[in-house]
Formats: C-alpha cells, structure tokens, sequence
C-alpha cells in the first residue's frame, strides 16, 4: 500500500517536471482585463480591452469572462459565446470613433497569451509597435484565422482544427508582403514606409 503510493508521488512529481511552466507574461492579459484604464466596454460574458503594444492605429482585445484558455478548450457550448465575441467586436468596429477604418476580426492559430482573446484591429497596420517579420504576418497571413470562420467551424463540426506548430512556424515565416497591393518589401522598415501610401 506505502510503496503504491509513494510511485504516484514521484509519478506526479515526473509529470509536474515535464509540463511546460506558463511564463508570468503570459498571464498579463488576465490583470489588463480588470484595469479599469484599459477597458473599453464589458457586459457579462465578455471584457473589451485596449491592446497594451498595439499593432495598428486601433487594436483591441475581446476576452470571456469564462475561464477559457484558448481555441483548444472551446465546444459546441460555446457557439454562442463565440458568436457574442464577434458581435460586440463588430459593433465596436462601427462605432463613431472608426469612422473611415476597416477592420479585421480574428484569432492567432497559436497565441502566446492566457484566456482566449478576439482581436479586433484595423486594416491600416500602421503602430510603432509593429517591428518584426513575425509581428507582420501573425495578422496578415493564414495565422490570423477570421472569426466568422472560427464560428461557423465550430457550430458545425463542434471542435477547431488548428494548424501545427511547424505549419505555424512557416506562416509566421513568409516572406513579407504589402496586404493591401502588390510590394514586395525587402525588409519591416521598407514595409513601414511604403504602408503610410495606403493611409
Ligand atoms: P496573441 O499572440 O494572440 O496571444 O496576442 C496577444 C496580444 O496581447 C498581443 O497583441 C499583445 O500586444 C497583447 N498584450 C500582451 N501583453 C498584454 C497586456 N499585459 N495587456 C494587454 N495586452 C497585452
Ligand atoms: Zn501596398
């Protein structure tokens, strides 16, 4: 009985080893959600919050008041709050202070933050936070998966199929390209100039 118990310690000990430890970093989005300076509208299931290094004129963040961590926990439940996540990001998007912008709505297929998070963010790419390759392409390449998309995926087939990690990794790789014509930049800074022609 001792001995049995003391291998599922040292089991659990082993295991506790190997799991990744989530970087305190990570977890910033959950102390941003309840400062009151950094939102921009909740209601009872959702918190909107401004983006801390924005990467675009106008970057916000739709989180649930949910403990959900990211696209990998939601199901079939969640349609609907998923389905709310877009809603109140699309009516954000058209309210007066916007007039004129375009927006994007949608998730990271591999994000670096805890709590699932929407992103809202305009067309424009234009931030002094927006400096890598990486930055570029996480919202204007596959990475970047529309949230009408994610939706209507998980209404029907009840779970989201996400890219691999390698598959990720090469997306976030490509080579850079203006979203809105044909440039072909040869670097982020040749990119950040040629983007203010689009203004
Ligand atoms: P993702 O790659 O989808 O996990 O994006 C996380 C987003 O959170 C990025 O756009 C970051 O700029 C933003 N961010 C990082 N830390 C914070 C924070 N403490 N508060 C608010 N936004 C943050
Ligand atoms: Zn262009």
């Amino acid at each position: 009985m001792s001995i049995k118990r003391s291998r599922s310690i040292s089991d659990n000990l082993n295991a506790s080893k190997k799991r990744k430890p989530t970087n305190y970093w990570a977890l910033g989005l959950l102390d941003t959600m309840k400062d009151p300076e950094s939102i921009v509208m909740e209601d009872n299931l959702v918190v909107i919050i401004k983006d801390k290094y924005p990467k675009a004129e106008y970057h916000y963040l739709i989180l649930p008041k949910e403990d959900i961590s990211n696209l990998k926990q939601v199901d079939k439940e969640h349609v609907s709050l998923l389905e709310h996540m877009h809603q109140v990001a699309l009516d954000l998007s058209k309210d007066d202070s916007h007039k004129h912008k375009n927006f994007k709505i949608g998730y990271h297929a591999e994000p670096s933050m805890v709590r699932l998070h929407l992103h809202l963010i305009s067309d424009d790419m234009i931030s002094s936070c927006l400096k890598t390759k990486k930055h570029w392409n996480s919202y204007n390449s596959s990475f970047f998966i529309d949230s009408t998309d994610i939706c209507k995926e998980l209404a029907i087939e009840g779970v989201i199929k996400l890219p691999t990690s390698e598959v990720c990794k090469q997306l976030l790789n490509t080579a850079l390209k203006c979203h809105k014509c044909d440039f072909v930049p040869k670097h982020m800074p040749n990119l950040k100039d040629h983007l203010s022609s689009h203004k």
